[in-house]
């Protein structure tokens, strides 16, 4: 309805329409640049439906990624009000390995599939069914929908909105996957690189070189006991895996038994607890290696493999979780696996995980939205909006 109730304010498709649509959109985002692709596509499709519903939308350059965008699109002002957020990337595919084409959404044993359909683009076709009926209706306190980029390969979009400190709200709801059930806590993802640089030299004499390995060998007991000392220090009964783990990748280095190994490279990846700090791990990884890489005369590179993600958790008695716990029925819970939660708390927002699909069926062949989600997710993201914007 309009304001003078004469003209019909175009409606966004139906929610079927707009997955299609969204899936049609091809925006899987990589490390690997011949698998990178632009979202541009989606951001403008979800900004063409909220406008006539009288949403102002931005588009926000992430810095230094073309291509790459943040949609904040905003229903009434002021401070405080609720955030709808959602990243609108995918993970590449391996369309042999489907059933039917990744891009054209397909109905079948009452499920929708197609690439994006539960990780995430089907939470936008959701949120903006339910935020169809808003137009012309005063709210008290804003509602914005936010549609990230790159969280599937850097999460620089999430990063960016943090450095521009933007959009400003009071709560934020990310729809990942989670069979509809409230989310407060999970787990950081740190990825890192050790490297030691000594001197090849002939086996028979130890003195002609220093030996990168050897050190590796002594740096691999340091990290080991780090683990076992966080292990000891931090526990957390939420998860399923309780302690902080960390984890020996991959190694590579010499090339010869019969000579002095020169250069020793580790990858290593630690999933922090909430309650950890990633720089406070790195100092001290770099505490107990210093000094052993010194006494070795071993040249030391520690570096991170890409910016991490920090852990995240909100309050078990946060307004929000109790909302959301007595909207689903379901008290909230952990995951394995990390979000742009943290970043979104980083902007003051009080931040939750919960939304339609399971994360069994993401970042997989044949992903789909199973239809018995559809009504119960628009029905909770209505009443989030009645209680949060409009009462
Ligand atoms: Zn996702």
């Amino acid at each position: 309805m309009t304001a003078n109730g004469n003209n019909p304010v175009p409606q966004p498709p139906g929610i079927r329409d707009m997955l299609t649509r969204l899936i049609s959109l091809p925006s899987v985002s990589s490390a690997s640049p011949a698998w990178d692709q632009s979202n541009e596509a989606v951001v403008q499709t979800l900004a063409e439906w909220l406008r006539p519903l009288g949403f102002k939308t931005e588009l926000m350059p992430v810095p230094d990624s073309p291509g790459k965008f943040n949609l904040i699109a905003t229903l009434g002002s002021g401070p405080g009000g609720l955030v709808l957020s959602g990243h609108t990337d995918t993970v590449p595919y391996d369309d042999k390995r489907w059933q039917s084409d990744p891009f054209t959404l397909t109905e079948r044993d009452d499920r929708w599939y197609g690439l994006g359909t539960c990780d995430m683009k089907g939470f936008f076709a959701l949120a903006i069914d339910a935020m169809r009926d808003l137009a012309g209706q005063p709210l008290k306190q804003p509602l914005i929908l936010l549609a990230t980029a790159d969280e599937e390969s850097s999460m620089n979009g999430a990063r960016a909105l943090a450095e521009a400190g933007r959009p400003k709200g009071r709560y934020a709801v990310i729809g990942e996957p989670t069979g509809l059930k409230p989310i407060r806590m999970h787990k950081g993802i740190m990825m890192e690189r050790l490297v030691f640089q000594g001197q090849s030299g002939h086996s028979s004499n130890p003195a002609l070189g220093r030996n990168a390995l050897e050190g590796m060998h002594e740096a691999i007991g340091e990290l080991l006991a780090l683990r076992r000392q966080w292990q000891g220090r931090f526990q957390n009964p939420n998860f399923e895996v309780q302690v902080p783990t960390l984890n020996l990748g991959c190694i590579h280095g010499g090339d010869n038994p019969n000579r002095i190994c020169g250069r020793c490279e580790l990858h290593f990846d630690l999933r922090p607890l909430p309650g950890m700090q990633m720089d406070e791990l790195r100092q001290a990884i770099l505490d107990r290696l210093q000094p052993l890489a010194r006494q070795r005369e071993l040249q030391l590179e520690f570096s991170p493999l890409f910016d991490g993600v920090p852990p995240f958790e909100t309050a078990a008695d946060a307004e929000l979780v109790r909302v959301c716990e007595s909207l689903t029925g379901h008290r909230a819970e952990a995951v394995a696996f990390a979000t742009e939660a943290p970043w979104l708390q980083q902007l003051g927002l009080e931040t939750l995980v919960m939304g339609p699909g399971s994360i069994d069926q993401a970042h997989q062949p044949d992903e789909y939205l199973a239809l018995s989600q559809v009504a119960p997710t628009v029905t909770v993201l209505r009443k989030l909006i009645q209680r949060f914007c409009l009462e």
